[in-house]
């Protein structure tokens, strides 16, 4: 599909480059064959008119004018076959150039939903073969009947979480979103992420600590309140029972900084340089069962850091924790 497309437009490209060569090609031998007919013309009158002494006294031989203009086209002929076969090579080369951005746009849209498809198919899938057993199951008591529908309503949850964060990746990824944009007080962008955050740092005793100094920003607080979430999501999820997260902010000429830290099961280095690939979820991640995650969280936050032309970065230890931070320009 795409060979064909760059073919086609190269042959677009030399359509165009060829049609005005060869119509300057034309002007410019129609040019020079009537300044050589001009010349015999001028020999002649000379020669019959006699008033030269320094003229030639012989007619140039017709044969010799022919061989001129046969030897101009040519020539003619030759500089188009140059240009074609240069800008053929040209046009191919700045064909590929033209499409690779939409190639690559094509090639992320079709793993992307490769990638999706991928991850609801497993809990699809074990939701099916579920009810399926308990349809087949003829002495199946009410009891059970509840405790597969308990199980069932797990994993619908699961899909709805899924769902819920590939349309959140979707909404950050669009290039022109219409933002709210305001001046908003970061303690109050945190203090609606904790609010978010509370009920699962409850349920695994997590402290956590907010040191950032009064500060402002200029953002969609929206965006921003999500961005921390998914950090003190994290900081929460990798942290084993009564650990402590804390959140520090700082304010330079250009950027503002947040930095998220826990003291948790901490990221190896293998993992590091993917951790914010979609569906990347490290091995440690993977068996710290209760995390559910899908591996969506840092992709988003990175998102909606660059849209903000901002950065994230983190640094980390396996079994001391980690430190996220991002900047965000003022
Ligand atoms: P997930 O939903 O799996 O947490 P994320 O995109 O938020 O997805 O994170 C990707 C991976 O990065 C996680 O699976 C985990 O391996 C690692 N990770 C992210 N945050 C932390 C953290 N605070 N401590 C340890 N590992 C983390």
């Amino acid at each position: 599909m795409f060979k064909e497309t760059r073919l086609r437009l190269t042959a677009w490209y030399l359509l165009i480059i060829m049609f005005i060569s060869i119509s300057f090609s034309a002007i410019i031998h129609q040019a020079l064959i009537g300044e050589v007919d001009r010349f015999a013309r001028a020999q002649r009158f000379r020669i019959e008119h006699q008033f030269d002494p320094a003229a030639p006294q012989e007619f140039i031989n017709p044969e010799f004018i022919e061989e001129i203009k046969t030897r101009i086209t040519l020539v003619l002929i030759i500089v188009n076959g140059g240009i074609l076969f240069v800008s053929g090579v040209l046009g191919y080369f700045l064909a590929g150039r033209t499409l690779k951005p939409i190639k690559d746009m094509l090639d992320e849209q079709n793993r992307f939903i490769s990638d999706s498809s991928h991850e609801l198919r497993t809990p699809l899938t074990s939701l099916k073969s579920a009810m399926e057993v308990a349809l087949r199951d003829k002495h199946l008591t009410l009891e059970e009947a509840k405790i597969l529908i308990s199980e069932n309503i797990d994993d619908v949850n699961k899909l709805q979480y899924l769902s819920d964060k590939l349309l959140q990746l979707a909404q950050y990824q669009k290039q022109n979103v219409v933002r709210n944009l305001e001046k908003t007080p970061v303690e109050l962008l945190i203090s609606s992420a904790l609010k978010k955050v509370a009920s699962m740092a409850k349920k695994n005793n997590i402290t956590i600590e907010n040191q950032v100094p009064e500060l402002s920003l200029y953002c969609d607080p929206v965006e921003i309140t999500d961005l921390l979430v998914i950090l003190l999501d994290n900081a929460i999820k990798y942290s084993p029972k009564g650990g402590k997260v804390i959140l520090k902010g700082k304010k330079s000429r250009h950027n503002l900084m947040i930095t998220v830290e826990d003291q948790g099961i901490g990221i190896a280095e293998k993992d590091l340089p993917h951790i914010f690939d979609r569906f990347y979820r490290s091995d440690t991640a993977r068996k710290k069962s209760n995390t559910g995650g899908y591996g969506l969280g840092l992709a988003i936050a990175q998102k909606i850091v660059t849209n903000y032309h901002g950065t994230i970065t983190v640094s980390s230890r396996l079994g001391k924790g980690s430190l996220f931070t991002f900047r965000l320009p003022l």
